[in-house]
């Protein structure tokens, strides 16, 4: 019927479109740095920035923040 185009490896190989954006609030206190379970929170020129190959949506960085900088973005 469907032939292949719903197949399982095109589905893996699409990335995830949703990941964490660090908003203008963040005083680069390196709280979230410590925290990313895979390290993708690097020192930006104003603010600290996110790796978005790198960040796995984990929400870390969000919970930790103390100025609610790191939004969900799509
Ligand atoms: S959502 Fe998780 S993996 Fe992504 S930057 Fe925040 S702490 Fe790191
Ligand atoms: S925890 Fe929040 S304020 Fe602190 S460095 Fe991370 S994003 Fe910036």
């Amino acid at each position: 019927m469907i032939a292949g185009a719903l197949a399982p490896d095109n589905l893996l190989e699409e990335k995830p479109t949703m990941t964490y954006i660090i908003n203008d609030d963040c005083t680069k206190c390196g709280d979230c740095v410590d925290e990313c379970p895979v390290e993708c929170i690097t020192e930006g020129e104003d603010k600290m920035v996110i790796d978005p190959d790198e960040c796995i949506d984990c929400g870390t960085c969000e919970e930790v923040c103390p100025v609610d900088a790191p939004k969900a973005e799509d």
